[in-house]
């Protein structure tokens, strides 16, 4: 089976609220969101790959270090992510999918701690932004939690049309966790970009 590739990695401490998480970025994105900071990171083959062996040996290298793994991006090869997913969980570690989809292929959900969706518009503003498209969630407490990335409570005069958009992506996102977490609860299985 082929490996995703990344191209950067690095300990943060802000991106998932109440984590330390080693963030993997992983190359291949398609979204082509203009003024995207990773840009770079586009062609699939950027960086190294990223086989399971070398998440694991990483995982150990920061084993009591780090209590998350955050994947920016990676889900444009879903399978190849969960099996990276899976090998987080299995050594104990919460999960955070940044992704510039409003909604990941729910195959991924029940492998995730956290999510954010929706990609880089500079218009509507970053994530915690009150006009942004952005959103951040806790899925093990189906919470929206964006709000935590909320530094000033500013343009509250925002564009109706910007508003609505919001509720939109709000909504569909709702729905897609709403669904997951009725699988869960049948299925006993686990419930579940950049800028
Ligand atoms: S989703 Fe994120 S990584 Fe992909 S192009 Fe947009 S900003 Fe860049």
């Amino acid at each position: 089976m082929p490996d995703l590739y990344f191209y950067a990695e690095q300990v943060v401490w802000q991106e998932v609220p109440g984590e330390t998480s080693l963030a993997f970025t992983i190359s291949g994105c398609t979204l082509g969101c203009k003024g995207c900071h990773s840009a770079q990171s586009w062609p699939a083959n950027a960086g190294i790959p990223l086989s399971p062996a070398l998440l694991l040996e990483k995982l150990q290298k920061y084993r009591g270090l780090i209590s998350c793994v955050l994947f920016l991006g990676g889900e444009w090869q879903p399978k190849l992510l969960q099996q990276l997913l899976q090998l987080c969980k299995k050594q104990g570690l919460k999960t955070c999918l940044y992704t510039g989809l409003d909604s990941p292929p729910p195959g991924l959900l029940p492998l995730l701690d956290y999510l954010k969706t929706g990609r880089w518009q500079a218009e509507l503003g970053p994530l915690g932004h009150p006009g942004s498209n952005q959103r951040f969630y806790d899925l093990n407490l189906l919470q929206e939690q964006s709000w935590k990335f909320r530094q000033t409570a500013q343009n509250s005069n925002s564009k109706n049309s910007v508003a609505t958009q919001s509720r939109t992506n709000t909504a569909t996102i709702s729905t897609t966790i709403t669904t997951t977490a009725t699988t869960k609860t049948t299925s006993e299985g686990l419930l579940p970009c950049n800028d």
